[in-house]
């Protein structure tokens, strides 16, 4: 007789569970989270018990194994397991296993296997490292070609033994941690089409900020392609960081002004001066709690620590810059593994790009900087921008 098992998601959720007074709100926002993601692609159950979250599907086009790696985008988890739910009954798990080790070999040979058992119900009368012997015994006995091998199995049986359900699985999706998307805030993000600030957008949300995105676009200097650029780098960051909102500057005509009244070696500071302007009003306007960029110190030369502390000068806001520290080619393999660096590295031009002089000035002083830049009425240049700013749905 085949046993009624119940297949479920197991969710895995990691850190939050630290912090203390703040957890219930941590828990309610990574299930918020879940079920946005969920909503999209079937009918389901979701229920919560000591530190799991179960999902039910009903109905989806999608298997359990899509959905699941599609949870794996959701800061806040650790990893998902396709999970199958059985009564809280000794006999039935080891009948249950003699079944279920059974198809999964015939589906896909293994030589070795260990059992894990994590015996969370204190009551269940048998002890973990028992139950793991007496299961392997069982899997023995129905597959009798296989050998145990606890430090390199070919398959891990997992055994997770909760108040009224057991649960069995033998594969866990890694999931990428962090901390559910919304539980610091939001903040908005300056999306270029580079390598770099999708993956700084990406690394503050893990530290649970929810993005709002701002491009700054220099028709016709910068093509329809270069932005199209940047949205696919949005949609690809979605999932992760919950954008919804690219908020696009035509900033042509700032940046025509400014490259007609100022000094051309400070161009390039002045113009990133005037983009953190712009920023400050569109971070204010969108409820952000601060301003994240790309940058990482002494990549190219304009992002020296005086050219930082220029810019920053400029924002009425904290400026979160994650890659500082970090080389190229760390940055390269999370855009690798993030699935973003394909898409970055099209080549289109950026309006930093255009307009820069032979030789920028890579130490500026900020009395100097601020000299220059009176010529320039920022009030006037920010209201062009906001009043001209185009909003696209990602
Ligand atoms: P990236 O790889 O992100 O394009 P980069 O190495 O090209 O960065 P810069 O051109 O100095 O470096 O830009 C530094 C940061 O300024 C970017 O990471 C991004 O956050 C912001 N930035 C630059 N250009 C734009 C733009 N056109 N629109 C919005 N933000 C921008
Ligand atoms: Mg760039």
């Amino acid at each position: 007789m085949k046993i009624q098992a119940i297949k479920t998601l197991l969710i895995k959720p990691g850190e939050m569970m630290l912090k203390g007074d703040n957890r219930h709100l941590f828990e309610k926002q990574l299930k918020d989270n879940i079920q946005s993601v969920l909503d999209e692609v079937c009918t389901y159950n979701i229920t919560t018990e000591s530190g799991r979250y179960y999902v039910y599907i009903n109905k989806s086009d999608y298997t359990e194994q899509e959905i699941a790696s599609m949870l794996c985008k959701v800061f806040g988890i650790v990893g998902i397991s396709v999970a199958y739910r059985i009564e809280q009954d000794e006999q039935l798990l080891y009948e249950f296993l003699s079944q279920f080790s059974k198809q999964i070999y015939e589906k896909s040979p293994f030589s070795t296997f260990r059992v894990t058992t994590k015996r969370a119900d204190k009551d269940f009368p048998t002890q973990s490292t028992e139950v793991s012997s007496k299961a392997g015994a069982v899997i023995l006995s129905v597959l009798p070609d296989i050998k145990v091998d606890l430090f390199h199995p070919g398959i891990n049986f997992n055994i997770e033994i909760r108040k009224k359900h057991i649960y069995v699985y033998h594969e866990e999706y890694k999931a990428h941690g962090g901390i559910p998307v919304g539980t610091s805030g939001k903040a908005l993000l300056m999306l270029s089409g580079g390598i770099d600030s999708p993956i700084a957008g990406y690394m503050m949300a893990k530290r649970g900020l929810q993005l709002e995105a701002v491009y700054f676009h220099s028709a016709p200097y910068t093509s329809e392609k270069a932005k199209e650029k940047v949205i696919d780098l949005a949609k690809i960051i979605k999932p992760y960081t919950q954008l919804n909102r690219l908020h696009v500057v035509h900033f042509t005509k700032p940046q025509m002004e400014i490259y007609e009244k100022c000094p051309h070696n400070e161009l390039t500071i002045i113009m990133r001066r005037v983009m953190m302007y712009v920023a400050n009003e569109i971070a204010r306007m969108s409820n952000c709690k601060g301003i994240i960029t790309g940058e990482s110190l002494a990549q190219v030369a304009s992002q020296t620590i005086e050219s930082l502390t220029v810019t920053d000068h400029a924002a009425d806001f904290l400026v979160l810059r994650p890659l500082i520290g970090m080389d190229k080619a760390e940055i390269v393999d999370m855009a690798r593994k993030i699935g973003t660096f394909e898409t970055s590295i099209e080549p289109y031009e950026d309006c930093c790009t255009i307009f820069v002089a032979k030789h920028p000035k890579t130490r500026p002083v900020l009395d100097r900087i601020l000299q220059s830049e009176k010529v320039l009425d920022i009030d006037k240049i920010v209201e062009h921008c906001i009043l001209n700013l185009e909003v696209v749905r990602i």
